[in-house]
């Protein structure tokens, strides 16, 4: 009998967990499920439109999907379809690996205003995500925007706000999103850091990125960029001295030469969010870092803005009967185990942090750790999934499925964009039901 494994989230970190269990257990039975019918997670979802080398890596993980012992069990949700208990009793090994889904919201006054939209919403509209909210109409009629948080998430919101027509055409956004933000007329949107330069985590690439938009200028005040980046620790310091680079490009920038400006703050914090029916302006605080942390002083300013984006991190969705979150809002767990039988990886185990690659490192650790457990062949596996699925008119959508789903939205791609993504499972369903994949 083979060591029968399920996977729950068909992400990156899904996959590179499958792969090293099918390298640890050979012969192992692998169910990777997901509650949507098509595999890959936050490439599909998070990963910015604009960045389709990004996307390749999709590449590897439909080389595990077609390795023997591996199903793509789609459109089956933990919590919904199947529960953690049923999961436990039907294979040997589960793995967690459903990462973050829920966004950090902030806790001001007018946070609910519209006008301001959560990062999951935003990014999970111009990406598809299926149940996102449709923000079309507040990003039309946007003049003025600020997007909140020093991360990559940050940076891909405004730097896709502040794309025009032509260079959205390349990319695989939702077509109505980009004719929203094309619509848009945006002159000013605000990157808001609580605290400094040196403190932001964004990447080299992504901030070198926004040099390069053709009708975006990027500014920064010089007064906010320290001389070197001394203060970083000696781990970091090159990196950030790279990106402190950049920014000294940016603060040498003409305000007035471009239609859009991406004005890059840091040590700033909104502290309500002003609006009747809807959000006008953001009031803010001036902030100082004190041992590493923002701390408001008295001095406070206004920007006007349609839109606030806050891009300042993820948590985990409740699951129903899930074991409790241990510090950080992480799946609690010892170094990946949850209970004997039972491991998480990626962010559910490590918080949302790092790169694609990072879960790769990540899910052999993990994996490490099980093949110390030693676990044996003991319970049904696939069989006894599709049981009870079958039991529950749950119909999973398997590889063969998810390949007329990706034909179906590359046909209705064009010469420059990759593909036109279904933004509905129903779509998706219907394309299942198509004759062969191409
Ligand atoms: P992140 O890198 O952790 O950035 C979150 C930002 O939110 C930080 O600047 C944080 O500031 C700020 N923040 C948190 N709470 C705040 C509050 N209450 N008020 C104001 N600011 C607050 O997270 P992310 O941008 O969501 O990205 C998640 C992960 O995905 C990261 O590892 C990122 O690198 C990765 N990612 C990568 C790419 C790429 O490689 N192209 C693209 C997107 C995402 P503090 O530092 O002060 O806490």
């Amino acid at each position: 009998m083979n060591l029968s494994v399920a996977v729950v989230g068909a992400g990156p970190s899904g996959f590179y967990a499958a792969d090293a269990m099918l390298n640890a257990f050979s012969g192992s039975q692998i169910d990777i499920v997901d509650q949507w019918p098509i595999p890959f997670g936050l490439v599909r979802f998070g990963v910015a439109p604009d960045h389709l080398n990004t996307k390749n890596v999709t590449k590897l993980y439909e080389k595990i999907l077609d390795k023997p012992g591996v199903r793509f069990v789609g459109n089956v949700k933990l919590g919904r379809d199947i529960s953690y208990e049923e999961l436990k009793s039907l294979f040997d090994v589960v793995i967690l690996a459903f990462g973050m889904e829920k966004p950090r919201l902030l806790d001001i006054p007018g946070a609910d205003l519209p006008g301001v939209i959560s990062a999951t919403d935003f990014v999970g509209w111009y990406n598809a995500t299926p149940k996102s909210k449709d923000c079309g109409d507040l990003v039309s009629r946007a003049r003025s925007a600020i997007v909140v948080g020093n991360g990559n998430v940050a940076l891909d919101v405004a730097r896709l706000l502040a794309k025009t027509e032509s260079e959205l055409a390349t990319t695989d956004i939702v077509p109505a999103a980009a004719d929203a933000i094309v619509r848009a007329p945006l002159n000013d949107i605000y990157v808001v850091g609580r605290r400094g330069p040196i403190e932001a985590s964004f990447s080299f690439p992504e901030l070198s990125e926004l040099g390069d938009l053709v009708e975006a200028q990027t500014l920064v005040d010089s007064a906010y960029l320290p001389v070197d980046a001394s203060s970083a620790e000696e781990s970091v310091r090159k990196k950030k001295e790279r990106n402190l680079r950049v920014l000294r490009t940016f603060a040498g920038n003409n305000a007035d030469n471009r239609p859009v400006r991406i004005h890059l703050m840091f040590y700033a914090s909104p502290i309500e969010i002003i609006g009747q029916d809807q959000m006008t302006a953001v009031k803010m605080v001036r902030n100082t870092v004190v041992e590493g942390r923002a701390v408001a002083t008295n001095e406070t300013f206004m920007i006007d803005a349609d839109v606030l984006v806050p891009a300042i991190g993820y948590k985990l969705a409740s699951i129903e009967g899930l074991p409790s979150l241990g510090s950080g809002g992480v799946v609690k767990n010892q170094d990946g185990r949850v209970e004997l039988g039972v491991y998480v990886v990626g962010w559910a185990r490590r918080g949302p942090t790092g790169v694609i690659g990072t879960n790769r490192v990540d899910a052999r650790e993990v994996v490490a750790l099980i093949s110390r457990d030693a676990p044996t062949a003991s319970k049904p596996g696939f069989s006894g999934l599709d049981d009870v699925l079958s039991a529950r008119s749950v119909s999973p959508v398997d590889a063969t499925d998810w390949r007329k789903i990706d034909a179906a939205e590359i046909a209705s791609g064009s010469n420059c964009r990759p593909r036109v993504k279904f933004t509905t499972v129903d779509e998706m369903l219907r394309a299942t039901k198509t004759k062969a994949a191409a």
